[in-house]
């Protein structure tokens, strides 16, 4: 499946829920779940929400969950079929490592203002792990990995404005963030409830893959 390059507010609009992937705009009133809260086309605003059960719901819960974390449809599968080869509940395994993705993780310390912002940071080199410089979004972390901005991006004006605009954003529990110093610390695996923002259903993505 081809990577998507519309209009990302139109996915929020068919998920019928915030998903916050443009960063600063989701939280002010131009958001378009805010103005158009009824699904993207030309009969959006007219169409009865049809009722939607089974594999539709199943569906609509993976579609979510992708977008979230802007993922390709290839990547998810992978990442699932992961996940239900380990120890555990599926479910919170396959989030927990949609969590621990190198773009995520950098999005959660406030470094980017949404996933996509912190997968550009990510892919042309401003982020180290460990000392070393990770430029792929997908490598995981896992507690005790240091993660900080390259020195020579410290005066990035893109991550210094990240940095202003989500002063007020809580981190996760899971991470130890110094903003002072650009950097961070994975300091627990993360538990189910520090996971997601969204309403999310994991266990009807594992039925749906499951079939
Ligand atoms: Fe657009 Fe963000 Fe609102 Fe989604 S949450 S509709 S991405 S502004």
């Amino acid at each position: 499946m081809a990577r998507y390059i519309g209009p990302v507010c139109r996915q929020c609009r068919r998920e019928g829920m915030k998903l916050f992937l443009k960063g600063e705009r989701c939280h002010t009133d131009k958001c378009a779940v805010e103005k158009r809260n009824f699904a993207p086309g030309q009969h959006g605003p007219t169409a009865r929400k049809p009722k939607i059960v089974g594999y539709g719901l199943q569906l609509r819960e993976k579609q979510k969950a992708r977008r979230y974390y802007q993922i390709l449809e290839g990547q998810f599968r992978n990442l699932f079929e992961k996940a239900s080869g380990m120890k555990g509940i599926t479910g919170d395994n396959m989030l927990n490592m949609l969590e621990r993705r190198l773009d995520n993780t950098i999005y959660r310390m406030g470094i980017g203002t949404s996933r996509a912002q912190s997968r550009q940071l990510v892919r042309h080199g401003h982020i180290k792990v460990n000392g070393h410089r990770v430029d792929i979004s997908s490598f995981l972390v896992k507690p005790n990995d240091e993660i900080e901005v390259a020195e020579g991006s410290k005066k990035n004006p893109t991550i210094l404005h990240a940095l202003e605009a989500t002063a007020h954003t809580p981190s996760p529990a899971w991470l130890e963030v110094d903003r002072e110093n650009l950097k961070g610390r994975v300091i627990a695996q993360a538990k189910r409830e520090d996971l997601v923002q969204i309403q999310l259903n994991e266990q009807l993505i594992v039925e749906l893959y499951s079939k």
